[in-house]
């Protein structure tokens, strides 16, 4: 079985999905961490320190990026992103890996690898998976799709609060636009409702709000 759920940074998406799962004993993907992952890795391997802060891609060369991406050993387990067996999730935050994850996702070859990777673990696993096309492009058939939306301001603070970013408030906030404008204007995979998607504002909803709502539309 498959739950999918899209939505802009900063909606509440990985809260959200993850409580879902653990309340439906699904496993929970997060798919915005292959991505992550990957710029963290390019940040890395472009002279970028252990978080990625100082690092610095060739945005423009795409063919490289995807060997690159095709190459790298990358996987998912227990919730977390691993390259090369090393644990890195605590590190996707980086306000290094922020500013750049969005515009490696553009790049079309990139997202076929991904794509690939989140379709192969649907192969054995029951999924709540969360991103920005998972209900258009990687499972058009899932059997629940949702769409979750809030505010620029409810997901400025929410980021802000979330304490991993040296940024202010009204510095997240723009970023939060910037991202917004890049993912609404991929050439695959943009964020955009899915005419059979439950559409939700989680603005003024707690996570468990939003979690009972979405059981509740599942039942
Ligand atoms: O969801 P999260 O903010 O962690 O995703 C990081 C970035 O990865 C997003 O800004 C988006 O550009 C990209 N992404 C994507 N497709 C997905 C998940 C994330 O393009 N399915």
């Amino acid at each position: 079985m498959i739950i999918a759920i899209d939505g802009p940074a900063g909606s509440g998406k990985s809260t959200i999905a993850k409580m879902l799962a653990d309340r439906l004993s699904l496993v929970f993907l997060n798919t915005g961490s292959f991505y992550r992952a990957l710029t963290l890795a390019l940040l890395r391997a472009s002279g970028g320190a252990h978080d990625g802060r100082g690092g610095d891609i060739d945005i423009q060369n795409e063919a490289f990026i995807a060997d690159f991406a095709s190459s790298l050993d990358f996987d998912y387990r227990n919730g977390h992103v691993c390259i090369a067996d090393e644990d890195v999730d605590i590190l996707l935050r980086s306000d290094a890996v922020e500013a750049c994850v969005a515009q490696v996702s553009a790049i079309v070859a990139v997202r076929h690898i991904i794509n690939n990777k989140i379709r192969k673990l649907s192969e054995t696993l029951s999924l709540v998976c969360e991103g920005r096309d998972m209900t258009t492009v990687v499972f058009p058939d899932a059997q629940y799709k949702f769409y979750l939306d809030a505010s620029v301001d409810a997901r400025a603070k929410r980021r802000y609060n979330q304490g991993t970013s040296e940024l202010s408030l009204e510095q997240i906030r723009q970023k939060i636009e910037e991202r917004d404008q890049i993912d609404r204007n991929k050439k695959e995979g943009s964020l955009k409702i899915a005419r059979d998607a439950v559409y939700l504002d989680t603005s003024d909803l707690t996570i468990t709000e939003v979690c009972d709502m979405m059981i509740s539309k599942i039942h």
